[in-house]
């Protein structure tokens, strides 16, 4: 067998040379036809693959012909096993590890193998790929430049509607993984905490024949799964539109701003400004300020 040819870091950067490379191979969360080129060149190329269920795995495997030992690595032995496949890795093998699908570590078996391979001076090598988070904040059209990954909520309600209260005021994109088993109760909980208004998107089955993404609110999102049997089936990844900019506690309302207008066509900034004021009991300098925008001039 071939040995793994790309991408060896040189003597210089590598503080262990004869050690071998631990690569994270992300694999296809749906669609077998989603897993890379490097990814396929990796996995054929190593001298072993960790991956969290060796039936599960052996499909995409025997799909793309890759013959490599499978060792078993899942959440029940990683801690038992990882230092093991360190020692594998100092005596120079080059090993990979899978999850289920998509990326390792994200939700899936991994840390402790990470950690141990760090702690030792391993080379480890992201072969990056689908993820079933990302692939569905990519195309929520919710916003994408600040989000929080919150993994799978709380199996129960009581602590789920908690953290969802937590993080009610958080002003990033927030997703979450959900079975089908809790989708349902987990969009209640999701439309008692979040105001109505909210968006929601629901993406379900990504990359697969079902695949579903639709856009509903906290407070449809609950009739949005019940309308159909088919909603409440598969894999989903939620995710809620961040809470809107706070009015700053000086903003004006909608009447003063009104008066401030009328009265900026007859007067100037600072008796406009005055004269809102008076009438409507907020403050000047806030009046000032709005003023000077409104006139297209700056109060900096
Ligand atoms: N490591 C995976 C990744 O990179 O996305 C996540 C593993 S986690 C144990 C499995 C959860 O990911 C599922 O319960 C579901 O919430 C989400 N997921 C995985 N594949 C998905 C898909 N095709 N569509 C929607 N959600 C998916």
């Amino acid at each position: 067998m071939e040995k793994i040819p790309s991408r060896r870091l040189s003597t210089s950067q590598n503080t262990r040379p004869e050690a071998g490379l631990l690569y994270l191979v992300a694999t296809p969360i749906g669609n077998l036809e989603d897993l890379s080129f490097h990814a396929l060149e990796v996995l054929k190329g190593v001298d072993g693959i960790a991956c969290e269920d060796t039936r599960h795995s052996r499909p995409l495997l025997d799909h793309y012909g890759i013959d490599r030992p499978l060792i078993a690595l899942h959440e029940h032995n990683e801690d038992r096993i990882s230092n093991g496949l360190v020692e594998r890795l100092l005596a120079g093998e080059n090993l990979a590890l899978i999850s289920d699908a998509g990326t390792p570590l994200i939700n899936d078996p991994g840390f402790p193998l990470v950690r141990a391979a760090r702690a030792m001076g391993i080379v480890i090598r992201p072969i990056p790929g689908p993820c079933a988070l990302i692939a569905a904040l990519s195309a929520s059209g919710l916003p994408s430049h600040r989000f929080t990954f919150e993994g799978f909520p709380p199996r129960k309600s009581a602590a789920r509607q908690t953290l969802f209260e937590s993080l009610k005021e958080d002003p990033r994109t927030l997703l979450f993984y959900e079975s089908s088993h809790r989708i349902l109760e987990t969009l209640v909980d999701v439309g008692k905490v979040f105001e109505s208004d909210r968006r929601v998107v629901i993406a379900r089955e990504l990359t697969k024949r079902f695949e579903t993404i639709v856009e509903t609110t906290a407070g449809g999102a609950e009739a949005c799964v019940l309308e159909s049997q088919a909603m409440q089936r598969g894999e989903f990844v939620l995710l809620i539109e961040g809470s809107p900019p706070r009015r700053h506690d000086d903003a004006l309302t909608a009447e003063q701003e009104r008066i401030l207008t009328i009265l900026l066509k007859h007067q100037s900034v600072k008796s406009a400004s005055a004269m809102t004021a008076e009438i409507t009991g907020a403050r000047r300098e806030t009046l000032y300020r709005e003023a000077l925008k409104m006139r297209g001039e700056t109060s900096d």
